[in-house]
């Protein structure tokens, strides 16, 4: 069973070091949130393994990784400053704010959130645009000249690059530029734990393909992207593609189809696979005078491509993954938490236990835990307490096998190697532990 609320991800990751209330020790501040320990590894694995799935396992896809603030033009010509805003109402009674375009499943943070009923509905000014943007100066001198935005997409460095890139790289289209980064949105009603934040992090590809076959690479990228969550462990029935209709694509959309996934607090947006059409590029071109087109030097064919997008956040995934994970389950009238965590998303791969603080065991385990460093096999070390209290600590964090080293250890050169899943124990040589993990982990 997943969990059934986002407060079990909560109390867990602040408990075991996954992720903390940023600025906490000043009494927090709203919706932001930092990344401990293991928290710090999960993000880095969920990036490592969309990079690999995305950039080094295919010829035609590279990476980028372009500035956080880019000339005030381009969100001029993305349309980002006219149109990357969001309805707000305010409560003139209570003085809270909310999406307008959210007030039904929306609930009152200044009463105890309980839920908006037609009498809060009569205390509402009408809905204005707000702009998601934030706002900063580049200088000392704070004026019209100096504004300038952090980005809200990081899609937009890869379109003012595409030129560089296509010409650096002798790349011929269909190909995908790829990036990861940290992007910014002053949302109305961020929450929901790591779900909606104003700082994130996300995971785009823009694929500029021939125009003629953007709805062969469209359906292609969708396949891929869900492939991607499924094959780290999200099940099949808590997923599903949710199309974007008419008036609901965003202006550069000719088509998009969300992945959702089923979180506790209901369906929800996991990524967005878009068919953005040749927009960003006109628009660059018109708004910075630079032709941005492809030019095939042999057929002097000349044309812009078409886009397609796949955008996933970091955070977001990383919450469907822990999500997915948690369970709960009664061993010997116990109650156990585990983490069961696809083995290359877990931050701790093997945890390493001498069975007693004596007899040589302490040193035998630092030496097998020392071969597993060296082949970047992360561990985590502990020789206190009983043996199933230390496995029940790595169940709680996600780690996939822990090692024990005993009596038998310092004889014959074997180990109890013991899976988080199922709780199995087997005897395997401790000189064959670094090929085993790491063929599994590959696997
Ligand atoms: P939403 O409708 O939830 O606001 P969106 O459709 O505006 O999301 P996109 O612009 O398509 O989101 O961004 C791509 C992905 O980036 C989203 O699917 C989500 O995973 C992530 N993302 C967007 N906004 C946030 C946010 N405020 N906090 C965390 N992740 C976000």
């Amino acid at each position: 069973m997943p969990a059934t609320s986002i407060d079990q991800i909560v109390n867990l990751a602040k408990r075991r070091g996954y992720v903390y209330p940023a600025s906490e020790i000043y009494g927090g501040l709203n919706s932001c949130w930092d990344y401990g320990p293991l928290g710090a590894e999960l993000k880095r694995n969920v990036k490592d393994e969309w990079w690999r799935f995305m950039v080094h396992t295919r010829r035609n896809v590279v990476g980028l990784d372009s500035a956080i603030l880019q000339h005030p033009g381009v969100w001029r010509a993305s349309g980002h400053v006219d149109g990357f805003s969001d309805p707000l109402v305010d409560c003139k009674k209570c003085k809270a704010r909310f999406r307008a375009d959210d007030l039904e499943s929306a609930t009152c943070p200044v009463r105890n959130n309980v839920a908006l009923n037609d009498e809060c509905k009569s205390h509402f000014t009408e809905p204005r645009e707000f702009n998601l943007m934030f706002q900063t100066h580049l200088g000392p001198v704070q004026d019209e000249g100096s504004l300038a935005y952090l980005r809200p997409e990081t899609a937009q460095g890869i379109f003012t690059n595409y030129l560089n890139v296509q010409t650096t790289g002798r790349l011929k289209p269909p190909f995908g530029i790829a990036q990861i980064g940290k992007s910014f949105r002053n949302e109305i009603t961020p929450g929901n734990f790591i779900f909606r934040t104003r700082e994130f992090e996300q995971m785009e590809m823009e694929f500029f393909c021939p125009p003629d076959e953007w709805e062969q690479w469209y359906a292609f990228w969708k396949e891929q992207r869900m492939q991607w969550y499924l094959d780290l462990g999200l099940s099949p029935e808590r997923l599903r593609w949710r199309d974007h209709e008419g008036t609901e694509l965003a202006h550069y959309a000719k088509a998009t189809a969300d992945i959702e996934y089923e979180l506790p607090i209901g369906w929800k947006e996991l990524e967005g696979v878009a068919c953005r059409s040749d927009f960003d590029l006109n628009a660059h071109t018109k708004g910075s005078g630079k032709t941005l087109e492809y030019f095939d030097g042999q057929t002097r064919e000349r044309y812009v491509p078409w886009v397609i997008e796949p955008a996933a956040g970091v955070d977001r995934a990383m919450l469907c993954f822990l999500v997915e994970a948690y369970d709960e389950e009664e061993v010997d009238g116990d109650k156990r938490t585990v983490l069961r965590l696809h083995p290359r998303l877990a931050p701790i791969k093997v945890a390493v236990f001498p069975l007693v603080k004596k007899d040589g065991m302490p040193e035998k385990a630092a030496e097998i835990e020392g071969q597993l460093l060296a082949r970047g096999i992360s561990t985590f070390y502990d020789q206190s307490g009983a043996i199933g209290r230390r496995y029940r600590r790595q169940d709680e964090v996600g780690t996939p096998w822990c090692i024990t080293i005993d009596g038998e250890t310092l004889s014959d050169g074997t180990v109890t190697l013991r899976e988080r899943d199922s709780m199995e124990q087997t005897r395997v040589p401790a000189a064959e532990l670094g090929a085993l993990i790491s063929e599994r982990l590959a696997g």
